[in-house]
């Protein structure tokens, strides 16, 4: 298979999976009315692919003459960089502009594990092999891959190595000839309509104490003994008026359990070495950053035209303290494009010649993206008043008796009671559902929490340049 259509997708989900939410186990994930808005819109994506405008983005004819899907492709050109830029922008453009996880980032951290080959060799020459045969096989199948970093992480003052219940982060807790077997837990976001997770370490000191825990490995999402457990969905009568984002848009989160898996030895990224744990935590984000900002990017677009459109219905667009607060919006919006272009017209070689984003550009626009973005929903529901929090549900809103009374009330000028109730939903998605809430923590965690993101600069910054300055102006030598 090359580039996948929605259809295959959708068929391939169907795969002896084990999915439980609301304390149903899922018979078919495709169909379940809390998985299905998301199954629908990853078929999107994947038709996308073959969409004659996008499909010279989203493929490429690879060594071998097969075509291949580019998100898996490792970043050797400046046009490569400059292609996974625009594959994520097309896919937020065409199908959503408030999806995050749809596999284009998640692939990077593999990315960093074949830029570290000499360090993987000193350990087990296998261990690159399997990363560059994942690549090609992720070409070649063009499966959908998601990301477990987070354990359950149990008493967070202790190393995994020190906690009551040795299961609190993921393990290996067997070594065969053919494989290793895991054991424990990873939060992950998309995994029930996904094909296989790139599994890794979290956050943290990576002790020789830890090396039960140092593990990396691709885990197929329908393995024997592997159970999602899913949140709740977000709202329980999607309705595309009332709610248009959460009804399309909810991605699932899960908590995946590990009941002893099996991992043959091909799927094994390393195994039991802290060395390689310590490192893949610190270069995690190398690649991935990039289709954060760009997704942090598209919110903030979405921000500045809701801010828009209501002020533009209540009619204070015009005046200039309305203004100086949508002014705010767009600086986000635009300080956030200056680091993702910035960060790639300043691009930089990695160790092994691969090209990556200017770090250090980008782990600001990292930190600057994730710590002000409940700011600007802050601006945002200033903005919209208390009305999106009051408004009316939809039954009511078309309920013979009362319909009249909505279309006087809600009606502004020329503005419909219609056109006025969905932009005020579309602000209550973004300030004030649940929708909105997780949408904030995502904004928050989901690249690692603030202060690991503030190392992050803190190592990638050139300090000599800054000292330098420094000292020269204090007189040092
Ligand atoms: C919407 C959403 C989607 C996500 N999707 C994914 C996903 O797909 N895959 C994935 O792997 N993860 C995912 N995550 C998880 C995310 O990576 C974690 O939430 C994040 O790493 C923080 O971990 P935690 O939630 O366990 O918080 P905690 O580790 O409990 O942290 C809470 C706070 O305590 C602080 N803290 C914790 N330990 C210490 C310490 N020892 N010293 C000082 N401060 C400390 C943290 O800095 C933080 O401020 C997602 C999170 C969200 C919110």
């Amino acid at each position: 298979m090359a580039l996948m259509t929605g259809k295959e997708y959708i068929a391939s989900l169907d795969d002896g999976r084990q999915v439980y939410i609301e304390g149903e186990k899922v018979e078919s994930v495709a169909e379940h009315p809390a998985l299905k808005p998301m199954v629908q819109t990853m078929a999107r994506i994947y038709d996308l692919q073959h969409d004659e405008r996008h499909r010279p983005v989203f493929g490429y004819i690879d060594a071998e003459g097969r075509e291949a899907s580019r998100i898996y492709k490792l970043p050797e050109t400046i046009d490569d960089l400059r292609n996974r830029r625009e594959i994520t922008q097309a896919v937020l453009q065409e199908v959503s502009p408030v999806i995050d996880r749809f596999g284009d980032e998640t692939v990077t951290p593999l990315f960093v594990m074949a830029d570290n080959q000499a360090l993987l060799d000193r350990y087990d020459p296998q261990y690159h092999r399997n990363v560059l045969g994942w690549l090609k096989k992720l070409q070649g199948n063009n499966w959908f891959l998601t990301s477990g970093n987070t354990d359950p992480k149990g008493d967070r003052s202790k190393q995994p190595y020190q906690q009551a219940d040795p299961d609190m982060f993921l393990r290996v807790v067997d070594e065969r000839d053919d494989g290793i077997v895991v054991r424990g837990a990873k939060y992950e976001t998309g995994a029930s309509y996904a094909h296989a997770a790139f599994v890794k370490p979290t956050v943290g000191q990576w002790l020789p104490e830890n090396r039960d825990y140092a593990v990396a490995c691709i885990v197929p999402l329908n393995s024997p003994n592997l159970r999602h457990i899913c949140r709740a969905p977000l709202v329980r009568e999607p309705d595309p008026v009332q709610w248009p984002l959460s009804s399309h848009f909810d991605e699932i989160d899960t908590l995946i359990v590990f009941d002893d898996v099996f991992i043959p030895r091909e799927n094994i990224i390393f195994s039991r070495q802290p060395e390689l744990a310590s490192q893949i935590r610190q270069d995690l984000h190398n690649w991935a950053a990039q289709g954060f900002l760009v997704r942090s990017l598209s919110k903030a677009e979405l921000l500045v035209g809701t801010a828009l459109l209501l002020t533009e219905q209540t009619r204070l667009e015009h005046l200039p303290p309305v203004r100086e607060k949508i002014a705010k919006l767009m600086e986000f919006r635009e300080t956030i494009h200056a680091f993702i272009m910035a960060a790639e017209a300043m691009h930089q070689h990695s160790r092994s010649g691969m090209v990556m984003p200017n770090q250090s550009i980008q782990n600001a626009g990292r930190v600057y993206a994730s710590t002000h973005y409940y700011q600007m929903v802050q601006i945002l529901r200033d903005l919209a008043g208390g009305s999106t929090v009051m408004l009316t549900d939809r039954k009511n809103a078309i309920h013979p008796d009362i319909r009249a009374d909505l279309e006087k009330y809600y009606r502004i000028n020329d503005v419909s009671a219609d056109a006025r109730m969905r932009v005020l939903n579309l602000a209550s998605e973004l300030t004030g559902t649940a929708f909105a809430g997780r949408m904030q923590a995502y904004q928050m965690f989901a690249e690692s929490p603030p202060m690991v993101q503030a190392m992050a600069l803190y190592n990638t910054f050139d300090k000599d340049r800054a000292r330098a300055c420094a000292s020269a102006m204090a007189g040092l030598s």
